[in-house]
């Protein structure tokens, strides 16, 4: 071996949940030269993030672990770890594991406890480091790009990749009156907010999506016997996870449509027809999701902000499907009576002593009533980065390194995520992965997305370390 490639390259990744972890993860198992990593993530575990934070049993996956191995290659890897480990963490295995749907805090240790083996076996003396901080500046330069820390700790890097995730919104306007009162929660994932609600006679749930699931399987894991209220604004409610065979690959045997409204025509057309041939029209999704980012790299920003604002929230409760243990807590709500979907905008909501008034615009009325609690299911994903807050997300805006997206989504990139600056300038050594790249890819920040971004991303930056140019850094 060359004896300048035992000077280790150095990699910054900014962000430890779940897409920064898998990265440093697939750099560790793969290198075949000496990395220095550095992860900053202010929160205590690494893999984690948002999703797989959550301590409640009832927090499942949405889709059965036999779909989200870490290692593609090895599709029953979760499978098996989950046989040999999910006792230890307290998950009774069931009988078929492939096909369960497991707890996402569980989930969130199988990265964790993956990611120590990637350390532990990391060839070539590679290390990682976990700094407990935020990211507050990039300075970049051609060949080494500096952080600073909100520790005010300065890092120099080789490479630097940014796995932000994604933003929680400001709190709407509405929301200000009540934002600390006890029967209101700002998400369906305080569990103390909801301990608040159990006497409750009847809670409103903003929101029918995932986070709307989350909330009622919370509640009724709780011992909950009120009512629920659910409102959305467009009329759509999400089902559970069927397991339905995979629609034909429709969109493969024509030129692909290159505007919102063709595209949903083709869809409309193909469901019809499942749907005549008694055929469940959840095979859909499996059919559209390979082509996402070739028919979003081929529309036009504004077929692209048409699909954003017209079609989003059907595809969202087309894609996105609820895991079904968690689902009959919905479904035996409705059963019971206890549950109500309507298709209604929140206008205001106000004190009103242990209560909350909320004031509701539905198609034919407006009407205000008082709730026990009221839960905010919304999901908390703000993409725009120009409305985003964040001290980090707002420095790399102003300093010109990094510039939003044309649509609005995420951040300016290639296709493979490198970053691009606001003159147009492609950062070799600066690239994204996941929730940043929403404009670039539209889908970016499922399990399955974001493990072949990391893999690519991992690739990427070994490509590079051939020996002649470690020894020339
Ligand atoms: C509640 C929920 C449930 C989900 N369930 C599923 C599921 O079942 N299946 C599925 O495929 N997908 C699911 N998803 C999608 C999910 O987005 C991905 O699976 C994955 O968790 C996203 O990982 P990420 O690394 O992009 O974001 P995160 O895991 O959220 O990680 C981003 C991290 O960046 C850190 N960070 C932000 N700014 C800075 C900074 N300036 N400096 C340092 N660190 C910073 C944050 O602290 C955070 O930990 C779910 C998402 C949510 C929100």
């Amino acid at each position: 071996m060359h004896p300048d490639l035992h000077s280790h390259h150095s990699i910054v990744i900014v962000g430890g949940g779940f897409a920064g972890a898998l990265t440093a993860m697939k750099l560790l198992d793969r290198t075949e030269v000496p990395l220095s990593i550095t992860i900053l993530e202010p929160r205590e575990e690494l893999g984690r993030g948002v999703a797989y934070s959550t301590t409640e049993a009832v927090h499942l996956v949405n889709g059965p672990a036999a779909t989200f191995s870490l290692h593609p290659e090895d599709p029953d890897h979760l499978v098996h770890w989950l046989a040999y480990n999910a006792s230890r963490y307290g998950w009774t295995l069931p009988a078929d594991i492939a096909a369960s749907f497991p707890p996402r805090h569980l989930y969130g240790s199988y990265v964790r406890d993956e990611l120590s083996r990637a350390i532990a076996q990391a060839r070539a003396g590679s290390t990682l480091r976990h700094i407990r901080s935020s990211a507050s500046e990039l300075i970049a330069a051609p060949h080494k790009v500096r952080i600073k820390t909100s520790d005010g700790e300065l890092i120099e890097a080789d490479e630097v990749a940014l796995a932000l995730g994604v933003f929680q919104p400001n709190p709407a306007p509405q929301e200000a009156p009540v934002a600390s009162h006890p029967a209101f929660a700002a998400s369906p994932w305080d569990a103390a907010a909801l301990d608040r609600m159990m006497e409750a006679g009847e809670i409103l749930l903003i929101g029918s999506s995932l986070s709307m699931v989350d909330a009622v399987a919370s509640m009724e894991s709780r011992g909950f016997r009120g009512r629920y209220h659910v409102i959305s604004r467009r009329g759509q409610f999400i089902e559970d996870r069927r397991d339905a065979e995979p629609a034909r690959d429709f969109l493969a045997e024509r030129p692909s449509p290159t505007t919102a409204r063709a595209l949903l025509s083709i869809v409309k057309t193909e469901r019809r027809a499942l749907a005549a041939a008694g055929k469940d029209w959840q095979g859909l999704p499996v059919a559209i999701r390979p082509h996402i980012l070739t028919l979003w790299q081929k529309a036009e920003d504004v077929e692209r902000l048409r699909f954003a604002r017209h079609l989003r929230a059907f595809w969202d409760v087309t894609a996105h499907r609820a895991a079904p243990d968690s689902y009959r807590a919905v479904t035996q709500a409705i059963a019971d009576g206890r549950l109500r979907h309507q298709t209604a905008r929140l206008l205001a909501m106000t004190p009103a002593n242990s209560l909350i008034a909320a004031t509701l615009k539905t198609r034919a009325d407006v009407e205000t009533r008082s709730f026990g609690g009221i839960i905010d299911c919304r999901g908390h994903q703000l993409h725009d980065w120009r409305r985003i807050s964040d001290p980090f997300v707002r420095s790399l805006l102003d300093s010109g390194e990094v510039r939003p997206h044309s649509t609005g989504f995420g951040i300016d990139a290639t296709i493979e995520g490198d970053v691009i600056s606001e003159e147009g300038r492609i950062h070799r050594n600066i690239s994204a992965i996941g929730h940043p790249l929403r404009g670039v890819a539209w889908e970016s920040s499922s399990i399955t997305e974001q493990r072949a971004q990391a893999i690519a991303l991992a690739d990427r930056i070994l490509g590079k370390l051939t020996p002649l140019a470690l020894a020339a850094s």
